[in-house]
């Protein structure tokens, strides 16, 4: 079935890329979230980063307006049924993602692959929250979804070789390079990425060094475009924090478990970029 118009479960930081690089490349968009505020948020999102492409003269402004066009945002799931596949862009908390999947189950045509960009939740648990396990995947993008090249892409214990083909197809039609990966917690990608971030902030907590100091080490020494603490507040520390308890419970090896500090920041609404303030300070978001 060729893919049209693409769902987007969820107008967040990486929902709202998604739909910006999915609607750039000539697909129609439908974006959800659970609250018009939020649609609206997301839109202003892909406005603003499709501003800076006009900027740069990789786009004009008619194409600007093109590209929006083909996104419409919406507090309906339900809405979904128009999509030939979905991707599921929700915060990242295992229960929200069984349910969604459930009710996508059951509103989207049988025909359609359901995939989710989880950081680390099992694939194969989101498959059996529907009867479609066999077209259920991971299709995890990377922050910032219009700079990054790669999606990781997770197969499930039901997955159909179908499923990864028509997946692995749209990726590439995205701009994108796939890499596959197989279903254990975090995959490839936060399995290693998550306890170097967690190790920056026990350095940071055990007063090793200060945020400057343990991003500069890395940068300048180790030739990481970006500090482990500004990547972490990039991602929102409210989802590392989560991805560190999936790779801890997951894995059962208490080498994952989070640092208390990333837990209380998280508590204070520290969340990193998204708040204004994590590690580092942004100002107002
Ligand atoms: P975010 O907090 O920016 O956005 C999450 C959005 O999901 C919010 O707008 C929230 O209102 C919405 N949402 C919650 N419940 C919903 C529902 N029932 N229906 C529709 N929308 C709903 O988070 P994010 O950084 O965009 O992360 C989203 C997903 O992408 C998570 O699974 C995360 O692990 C994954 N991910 C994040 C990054 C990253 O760097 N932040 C990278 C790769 C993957």
């Amino acid at each position: 079935m060729a893919i049209k118009t693409i769902g987007v479960v969820g107008a967040g930081q990486m929902g709202s890329g998604i739909a910006q690089v999915a609607a750039t490349s000539n697909f129609h968009v439908i974006m959800s979230d659970i609250s018009e505020a939020l649609v609206e948020r997301g839109k202003s999102h892909i406005s603003k980063s499709l501003d800076r492409m006009v900027q740069k003269e990789k786009i004009n402004p008619s194409q600007k307006k093109e590209v929006m066009a083909r996104i419409e945002g919406t507090i309906d799931l339900g809405k979904m049924k128009g999509a030939d596949f979905v991707i599921e862009a929700a915060t990242e908390n295992e229960g929200l993602k069984l349910s969604i999947f459930r009710e996508l189950d059951g509103i989207c045509s049988k025909e359609i692959v359901l995939s989710s960009n989880t950081s680390s939740i099992s694939i194969t648990k989101i498959g059996s929250a529907t009867t479609r396990p066999e077209k259920v995947i991971g299709m995890h993008f990377m922050n910032p979804v219009p700079a990054m090249e790669l999606v990781e892409i997770i197969k499930g214990l039901a997955t159909s070789d179908e499923t990864f083909r028509t997946t692995k197809g749209l990726a590439e039609e995205l701009g994108k390079t796939p890499v596959e990966a197989n279903d254990f917690p975090g995959f490839i990608s936060n399995r290693i990425l998550m306890p170097m971030i967690n190790e920056a902030i026990y350095a940071l907590f055990e007063g090793v060094g200060d945020p400057e100091a343990i991003d500069k080490v890395m940068k300048l020494g180790m030739n990481h475009p970006m500090g482990p603490l500004a990547l972490a507040d990039l991602i929102g520390l409210d989802t590392v924090l989560a991805i560190l308890q999936v790779l801890q419970e997951g894995l059962g090896d208490p080498k994952y478990r989070p640092c208390p500090l990333l837990k209380k920041y998280v508590d204070a609404g520290y969340l990193g970029r998204k708040t204004g303030r994590g590690f580092f300070n942004y100002g107002e978001t």
